[in-house]
């Protein structure tokens, strides 16, 4: 640390990414990435958007705003894109939270919320999920804070149905909800549509997991124009030109061929299944996931011994360290191939620790 920096962030503990390991080949089912390249025409449309990089991108980036929004079945000044969602996110904890209005989310939930808190200087609150790591709506009601609910839940993989979004949402009119759906196109029902219903709803989604765009960094944000509104306050004020030319091309191509990447969230989600199974019958315990990972602990070995053991056999899964999670890994979901080699790593692995 430099004698420069601003003393409140001397404490400041940073989020940390997923492992992106350079030298070895490792199977990646670690940072939640889709194992599917981008359609062709992606790689096209960011090739040609290229040739004119010597320009500023467009800052309203009008035209990938209007083809989600169109796609929403939404009004453009309701969509906001971003920087992969985290941006949106980030511009979520600057624009609504402040020492009178605390930020509010589970225990165990995104890692990146308290330090989007943090770095802002605003204070916040967790409240402990269900034993069954589900999130209880009850507790969120008339909570008197923005709310942050990532739907389904990471690392946890739990889905809670729209109607109990619904009620959090009657329950607290004068508050900010967030729903954070990144990984809603794996199985959930999206929040999208009570937008237009509701003036304290704001959706975020990503390009990054079902859309094979993570390296891309697209996100956006969906609510009511008012809070679009705030929230592009924030954004010409940190970022203007937040999306970049390619990433705008690559992002309407992707939203041209829908169809390829329904497919391959329906691979994902029978390989889901085919994982979830798999483990099961291996001793551990598996979360019933709506997304594209599986979050899972062993009946008998710990979660830091499975962590090393894969990495050992060439597959990287993430571990968490908190008390209440450690003994679990969270596992994504690649191809079946990928599945399988998994599996037998971990066959192995639990025959040598008999
Ligand atoms: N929300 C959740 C729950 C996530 O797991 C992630 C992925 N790390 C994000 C948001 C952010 O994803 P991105 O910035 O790539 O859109």
């Amino acid at each position: 640390m430099s004698r420069f920096l601003r003393p409140e962030y001397s404490t400041l503990v940073p989020y940390v990414p997923g492992e992106q390991p350079k030298g070895r080949e490792y199977i990646k089912l670690n940072t939640n990435e889709s194992p599917f390249p981008p359609h062709p025409d992606v790689v096209e449309a960011a090739k040609e958007a290229a040739k004119g990089l010597n320009l500023y991108n467009d800052p309203d980036s009008r035209d990938l705003t209007k083809v989600m929004a169109d796609y929403y079945g939404v009004d453009s000044n309701c969509v906001l894109m971003t920087n992969g969602s985290d941006e949106i996110l980030n511009f979520a904890f600057v624009a609504f939270c402040h020492a009178g209005c605390p930020a509010l989310f589970p225990d165990i939930t995104y890692g990146f919320y308290p330090v989007f808190a943090d770095i802002n200087r605003v204070p916040y609150e967790t409240i402990p999920l269900n034993g069954d790591m589900t999130v209880n709506p009850e507790d969120y009601y008339g909570a008197g804070k923005t709310i942050f609910i990532a739907n389904p839940n990471a690392p946890t993989g739990l889905y809670l149905e729209r109607e109990k979004i619904e009620e959090i949402l009657k329950r607290n009119p004068d508050n900010i909800v967030v729903v954070d759906e990144a990984y809603i196109d794996f199985g959930g029902e999206s929040c999208v549509p009570l937008t237009k219903k509701y003036d304290n709803l704001l959706v975020t989604q990503t390009f990054s997991k079902s859309r094979s765009m993570a390296g891309a960094r697209l996100g956006m944000g969906i609510a009511c124009s008012k809070i679009i509104q705030d929230l592009n306050t924030v954004k010409f004020s940190l970022n203007p030109y937040n999306v970049n030319s390619m990433t705008s091309a690559a992002g309407i191509a992707a939203m041209k061929n829908g169809g390829y990447y329904a497919q391959n969230c329906k691979v994902i989600t029978e390989n889901r299944e085919y994982t979830t199974q798999a483990l099961r019958k291996l001793g551990f315990e598996v979360n019933d996931s709506l997304t594209n990972f599986v979050f899972a602990k062993h009946k008998s070995i710990s979660g830091e011994e499975i962590y090393i053991k894969l990495r050992e056999k060439g597959v990287l899964v993430r571990h968490f360290t908190p008390e209440k999670i450690k003994d679990y890994n969270r596992i994504s979901i690649g191809t079946r191939e990928q599945m399988e080699t998994l599996i037998k790593a971990l066959e192995e692995i639990t025959e040598e620790t008999k």
